[in-house]
């Protein structure tokens, strides 16, 4: 975990192994949570971190419903903002992955393979609540805080709720997880081409510091690198469906562009979760 001060009062947590990035950004009416990590003592070791009181907390960000980026939305009373389809995600995941049944379900099912993993995620779950935002917007938002102007705009495309946080004084873009960098992105709930399109927007912004969802601070490069590699690999796929090409046979295809060294498992699933994407009459064209 690195905290870096990315602009006067803009704190970037990267955290390329722990999971995704943070945001703390502070105003004279108190300060700004971008995210809050995937359980509530994760979240209260990086408010440690920070040096930031919960309760001087003014507002929180969800970028997402993913878990990693909602789950420590418990320690703070202030509001919590996210898209309206964030909090509809949330609430049909609480009727059905996120009964605490289910997910210890999903915790006996990892204790099978990793036992040690399994056991951190107990005692991290043990006092999980999940909390819902209790504000919503759907296109885009802003709001004055102190004098720290807040702007956030719905892009969708990783998930369909995906909404990026800008800050135009200090031209920081909290880019979520629009962009992953060092790692596959995750790709479950995606619209590819949507999200092909979204990273070609990004350059509008012409920002100074760009924080990805997951991993370092990133560049230029790194936006378009994802963006050839979503695109390149989404095209080959359609040729192969097209072909008649069944799963396999497509898998085995050397021709598809890697975006990260190694993680030859993710690279992999993401074709495959491409492939089923399209057989289910996804857009194929981009
Ligand atoms: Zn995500």
């Amino acid at each position: 975990m690195e905290l870096l001060e990315v602009y006067a009062g803009v704190t970037a947590v990267i955290r390329p192994e722990e999971g995704a990035n943070i945001g703390f950004v502070r105003t004279a009416d108190g300060i700004v949570v971008i995210d809050t990590a995937s359980y509530p003592s994760d979240m209260q070791k990086l408010l440690t971190a920070a040096k930031v009181h919960a309760k001087d907390v003014c507002l929180v960000i969800n970028t997402h419903h993913h878990r990693d980026h909602t789950w420590g939305n418990q320690l703070f009373e202030c509001p919590i903002l996210a898209h309206k389809i964030c909090k509809e995600r949330m609430q049909a995941s609480l009727e059905n992955e996120w009964r605490p049944e289910a997910i210890q379900a999903m915790i006996e099912d990892m204790a099978q393979s990793d036992p040690q993993q399994a056991q951190v995620m107990r005692e991290k779950a043990a006092d999980l609540r999940i909390v819902l935002p209790n504000q919503t917007f759907e296109r885009w938002f802003s709001a004055d805080l102190g004098s720290v102007r807040i702007e956030l705009t719905h892009y969708g495309a990783h998930t369909s709720d995906l909404t990026v946080v800008w800050l135009p004084e200090a031209r920081v873009l909290f880019a979520s997880d629009l962009i992953f960098v060092g790692r596959y992105p995750y790709l479950r709930d995606a619209d590819v081409p949507a999200w092909v399109e979204a990273l070609g927007r990004l350059s509008e912004y012409n920002a100074t510091i760009v924080v990805p969802g997951h991993g370092p601070l990133c560049h230029e490069g790194d936006i378009l690198a994802l963006q050839a590699y979503l695109e390149g690999t989404w095209r080959l796929v359609a040729e192969h469906l097209a072909k008649g090409h069944a799963l396999e046979e497509t898998l085995a295809d050397p021709a598809f562009p890697h975006y990260v060294e190694g993680q030859l498992e993710r690279y992999q699933n993401n074709i495959q979760v491409m492939y089923q994407q399209m057989e289910r009459g996804m857009r194929m064209v981009l």
